[in-house]
């Protein structure tokens, strides 16, 4: 996979080399690339932003260095991923669809991400627009990381890397971890525990010491529910729950 992120703050997204997309890039699944956009500016202050039309607060990301920007990453014969390998111009914004783990598992399956990282009131709607419309843009997904206001789309971008790169192919040593996670069945994950198995008065739940791995299956579906009944009841459904558990499924 190889993701692109466009910023006019590329030293904000340095923690890509580090971590999970670092280990992940010297894995080989994925090429990673930060672009500044000033670089597709051509005065002398290099200028990005603009008052909106309207009138109100705030500037407003110029159509032209993101379109030139795009063009250039995007477009021609000579595009970054060969034939067939449209990208996904990935664009976060409070007013996107919701960052979900099934969202993640959508963009994991994409040759390529393209982030748009916006800042100020966001980018001019016209660059979406004829995104939407580009040969070499599969599709334009915005991306909300939650129901508050940011300063600009870095911190996103970095998010939406980390829940995509640890679910593509290879990328975990043992895939089956990623299953039992938080939100993979639509459940949060049941409480887990190391060694000793008496902490300062805290006592491991015997059943996990029992060697029993059908009582142990059971009792981590058992918490695994009542943790999602308690914290996160709009995630049930009768599917999770069908004869175990007394819920209303989730509207
Ligand atoms: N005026 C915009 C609005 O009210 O929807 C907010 C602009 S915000 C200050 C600047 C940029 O931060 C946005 O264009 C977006 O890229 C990013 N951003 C802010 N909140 C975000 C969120 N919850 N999820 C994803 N990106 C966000």
């Amino acid at each position: 996979m190889r993701l692109d992120y466009l910023t006019i703050f590329p030293d904000y997204l340095a923690p890509l080399g580090l971590s999970l997309p670092g280990k992940a890039a010297a894995k080989g699944l994925v090429e990673l690339h930060v672009h500044d956009l000033r670089g597709w500016t051509h005065d002398r202050h290099r200028t990005v932003d603009d008052t909106p039309y309207g009138g109100g607060a705030g500037m407003v990301m110029r159509p032209e260095p993101w379109g030139e920007a795009l063009d250039e990453l995007l477009g021609g014969p000579g595009a970054p991923g060969g034939p067939g390998s449209a990208a996904t111009v990935v664009v976060p914004s409070p007013a996107g669809r919701p960052l979900t783990q099934a969202l993640a598992r959508e963009l994991a399956t994409r040759p390529r991400l393209v982030f748009a990282c916006g800042r100020y009131e966001g980018i001019d709607q016209r660059v979406l627009d004829h995104a939407r419309g580009r040969d070499d843009v599969a599709e334009v997904v915005e991306v909300s990381l939650g129901d508050y206001v940011l300063n600009g789309g870095e911190v996103a971008a970095l998010a939406i890397t980390e829940a995509v790169v640890r679910l593509l192919p290879g990328f975990m040593g043992n895939a089956a971890s990623l299953e039992e996670e938080s939100h993979e069945q639509g459940l949060l994950e049941y409480p887990v525990y190391t060694k000793p198995a008496s902490w300062r008065g805290h006592d491991v739940p015997p059943v996990l010491l029992s060697g029993n791995h059908a009582a142990i299956a059971a009792w981590r579906h058992a918490q695994s529910l009542e943790r999602t009944a308690e914290r996160r009841p709009d995630l049930l459904h009768a599917s999770h729950v069908a004869g175990e558990w007394e819920v209303v499924p989730a509207a």
